[in-house]
């Protein structure tokens, strides 16, 4: 898979590496010679996919959604991360980098979170193991996701808020550097998508591929055949993108498609189209295309989507976007919710509004009546309900 995949020297094309402080060198190198080891490793595999399977809940299921099919005159599979403990993908990484933490002799975690959905997967997975646990989170983010950061401090974490910037995911993610600088020995700094340095975005995409390993053996039993006619998945770093890909990157019949959060439209000033508007740059230790002024300021991105609303993108889809392997699309704050609610009527399932994005690639490409369309379902919308409602009130 060398194609698509990182190079010995932690590159996609020319995107991706690792671009870090002096002091984090020993730790990121140290992290670069392990990672491979321990996730090969038979025991680490038996006490992941043992988690995955009892804790987590997984396999999740391959969902035939027949209504929605029906309006969009293909076959349509929802993969439901919707169903996973905690709600979301997101534990199937941390479960799987806090095995790495323990076996690397760490003893303190820390994270940075943006809606609180990575902390809540990571102070989970702390308690689960008995590890102390430090979350990172914007100011304004622990104000508008009270019921999150209250999670995290149920759980065990200490949630330490952020007042430098704006107070957001870009602050919180600085700040939990400038820990990790400071306790270089001891604690591990779980990443909660495929950004970073190098190996992070590589490492958190092989424990996301647990989703496309699924897929492939749901797909052969339901289908016939392993391989969709399309992926669809919604993009903010690119981790349940990266999972729901990663056994496919290789077999050309299989279009991607992906969905990046256009907010208000890409041209209104107030998106988070990072491989639209993004420029070559450098972000929290990785080269990639990120949202910047003319002079090379990061800027302020905006969705409606707390996890969609990052200014970067992980190197991984710069390059799958920018070698033609990927095509990406934009949808709009205003699309999201409107596919929010008509898989609601169709199907019964609140999704949410990150992998609402993901739906809105649907009225925007024509399908054939015997393609296989298979979209990952990143998370449930309990979270969401509070933008829902507004929105509802909005349209009456
Ligand atoms: C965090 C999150 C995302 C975006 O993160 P990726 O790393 O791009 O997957 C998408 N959907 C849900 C439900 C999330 O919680």
């Amino acid at each position: 898979m060398q194609k698509y995949n990182v190079n010995q020297n932690g590159f996609y094309g020319e995107f991706g590496g690792a671009y870090i402080p002096e002091i984090l060198y020993d730790n990121v190198e140290n992290l670069k010679h392990t990672y491979r080891k321990v996730l090969e490793d038979p025991q680490f595999q038996k006490e992941y996919y043992d988690l995955l399977r009892d804790y987590v809940g997984r396999p999740s299921p391959l969902y035939l959604a027949k209504r929605l099919s029906e309006k969009y005159g293909c076959k349509i599979y929802l993969k439901r991360e919707d169903l996973n403990h905690t709600g979301a993908h997101k534990i199937n990484n941390t479960i799987g980098q806090i095995l790495l933490a323990q076996r690397m002799g760490k003893t303190r975690i820390i994270a940075e979170t943006g809606a609180g959905q990575h902390g809540v997967a990571t102070a989970t997975v702390c308690a689960l193991m008995n590890m102390e646990c430090i979350v990172y989170m914007g100011a304004t983010d622990v104000e508008r996701q009270k019921l999150n950061a209250e999670k995290m401090k149920m759980l065990g974490a200490k949630v330490v808020p952020v007042t430098s910037g704006n107070m957001t995911l870009k602050d919180a993610t600085n700040e939990a550097i400038r820990d990790w600088c400071s306790h270089p020995s001891d604690t591990y700094y779980i990443i909660g998508s495929t950004v970073g340095p190098h190996p992070y975005p590589d490492m958190v995409a092989r424990l996301q591929s647990v989703i496309s390993e699924e897929i492939r053996k749901q797909l052969l039993e339901k289908e016939g055949r392993e391989n969709p006619d399309y992926l669809i998945a919604c993009v903010g770093g690119g981790s349940n993108a990266a999972g729901t890909i990663y056994h496919f990157l290789d077999e050309p019949s299989v279009n991607i498609i992906l969905a990046e959060a256009a907010g208000k439209g890409i041209d209104s000033g107030e998106s988070a189209a990072t491989i639209h508007l993004g420029k070559l740059g450098i972000i929290h230790g990785s080269r990639t295309l990120l949202m910047q002024s003319e002079d090379g300021q990061i800027e302020e991105p905006y969705s409606i989507s707390a996890g969609l609303d990052y200014p970067g993108i992980g190197p991984m889809h710069a390059h799958l976007a920018q070698s033609g392997r990927s095509e990406v699309l934009a949808v709009t704050d205003d699309e999201a919710i409107d596919q929010a609610f008509e898989l609601t009527k169709l199907e019964g399932i609140i999704p949410a509004i990150e992998s609402a994005h993901a739906l809105g690639v649907l009225g925007k490409k024509k399908f054939r009546s015997e393609d296989v369309v298979v979209i990952c379902l990143s998370g449930r919308g309990d979270k969401d309900m509070e933008t829902y409602v507004n929105e509802q009130k909005k349209r009456k």
